[in-house]
C-alpha cells in the first residue's frame, strides 16, 4: 500500500467529517491485517493492555487521518471492523 501525502489531504482535513473506526474487540483474532493494510497508519497496537493475552488493536490519537477506505474493515477477516463513513466525507 503506498501512503497518502498529508499535503494532498490539507485541504479536506478539518473541513470535513472524520470517519469512525469501530473495533469490536469480542470478535478480533489479532492478526493484525487492519494495521498492515491501512494506508494512514491510523490503527496500531494498544501497549498498555492485553486481551486474551494479545495486544488489541486500536485507532490512534490523531484518527483524522482515516480516509474512510475501508480497506481495514473490507480485510478483516471476523468482521471486527465497522467503518462509519459520514455522506458528506470524501478523501
Ligand atoms: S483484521 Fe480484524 S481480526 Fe485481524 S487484528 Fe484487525 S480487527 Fe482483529
Ligand atoms: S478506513 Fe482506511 S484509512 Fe481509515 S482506518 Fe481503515 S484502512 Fe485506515
Amino acid at each position: 500500500m503506498t501512503d497518502v501525502d498529508d499535503a494532498e489531504l490539507a485541504p479536506a482535513l478539518g473541513s470535513t467529517p472524520v470517519p469512525k473506526v469501530h473495533i469490536n474487540e469480542a470478535w478480533c483474532k489479532h492478526c493484525y491485517i487492519c494495521v498492515s493494510v491501512c494506508p494512514r497508519g491510523v490503527l496500531t497496537l494498544d501497549e498498555s493492555r492485553l486481551v486474551g493475552g494479545y495486544r488489541p488493536v486500536v485507532v490512534k490519537d490523531d484518527d483524522a487521518r482515516c480516509t474512510g477506505c475501508r480497506n481495514c474493515e473490507l480485510l478483516c477477516p471476523d468482521l471486527a471492523i465497522q467503518v462509519d463513513v459520514p455522506e458528506s466525507s470524501h478523501r
